[in-house]
């Protein structure tokens, strides 16, 4: 059955979007089926899929507040090899229309219903807040994947997050947990980051991706190229380590599934 994990952290910067994108398109090497979300009106996993967000026909707000089908709205050519539901400044609107709208928590789940058995993975990019599109977004996932930055003030956003989840979970989706946390930009070289990488492992343990992205400036450069670091520059180290990401996600799913089959 397909996995749906959502990308969030309410911070900005912290590496959510170039995580989904290179994610999406490593795990579509693999030949996985894979579909991409951009849930964050700034369409940065748009155009950094290669589809112009000016020029998308239609985006996450026709399928969230139009209830158009989902096959209406997916974009199927992409430079990663995926499937995506584009975001452009429309899905600022739907996050708006959303307040007033029936079921508006389950609006995504809902949408994604018919289609979520055909994806082996579908990832969703959130905005950089704790909005009704975020809620959307953790409400139709299985899991939540954190990435963050090695900084003071990330583990307090952290608690945070980790909060959201467990209301969620309570509210309206049950099975609901953190995926995983991911930590990005990581130079082993600064001290504060080794110091918050170990606080992290003793509160989180497993939880904590034992893959590391180091700061890359490829990772940043291919964005602007409309591609996944992978078709950018495939020996940089930034993207053997999402395709190193990708094997360790595939790892712990088989791991899951086969405890659960034994259970
Ligand atoms: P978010 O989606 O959380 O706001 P982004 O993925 O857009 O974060 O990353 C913020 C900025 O940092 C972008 O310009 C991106 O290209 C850059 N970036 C992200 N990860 C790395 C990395 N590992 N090394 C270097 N630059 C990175
Ligand atoms: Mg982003």
């Amino acid at each position: 059955m397909g996995k749906v994990i959502s990308v969030a952290n309410q911070k900005g910067g912290v590496g959510k979007t170039t995580t989904a994108v290179n994610l999406a398109a490593s795990l579509a090497a693999t030949k996985r089926k894979v579909l991409l979300i951009d849930l964050d009106p700034q369409g940065n996993a748009t155009m950094g899929s290669g589809v112009d967000k000016y020029e998308v026909p239609k985006s996450a707000y026709e399928l969230l507040i139009d209830e158009e089908p989902f096959n209406d709205v997916v974009v199927t050519e992409t430079t990663g090899g995926y499937d995506l539901i584009a975001a452009n400044a429309d899905v600022t609107a739907a996050e708006i229309k959303l307040m007033e709208v029936f079921s508006r928590e389950t609006r995504l789940r809902n949408a994604l219903h018919p289609v979520r058995d055909s994806y082996d993975f579908i990832f969703i990019d959130c905005p950089p807040s704790l909005n009704l599109l975020t809620v959307n977004a953790m409400a139709a996932s299985d899991s939540v994947l954190v990435p963050m930055q090695c900084e003071y003030f990330a583990l307090e956003g952290l608690t945070a997050l980790v909060d959201t989840v467990s209301k969620i979970s309570a509210a309206v989706n049950p099975g609901l947990h953190v995926e995983g946390i991911l930590r990005t930009m990581y130079d082993p070289r600064n001290r504060l980051s080794c110091d918050v990488s170990e606080q992290l492992k003793q509160h989180f343990g497993d939880k904590v991706y034992r893959t590391v992205i180091p700061r890359n400036i490829r990772l940043a450069e291919a964005p602007s190229f409309g591609t996944p670091s992978m078709y950018y520059d495939k020996n940089s180290t930034g993207a053997k380590s999402y395709l190193a990401l990708a094997g360790e996600i595939l790892r712990r799913a088989e791991l899951s599934g086969a405890n659960s089959e034994s259970a």
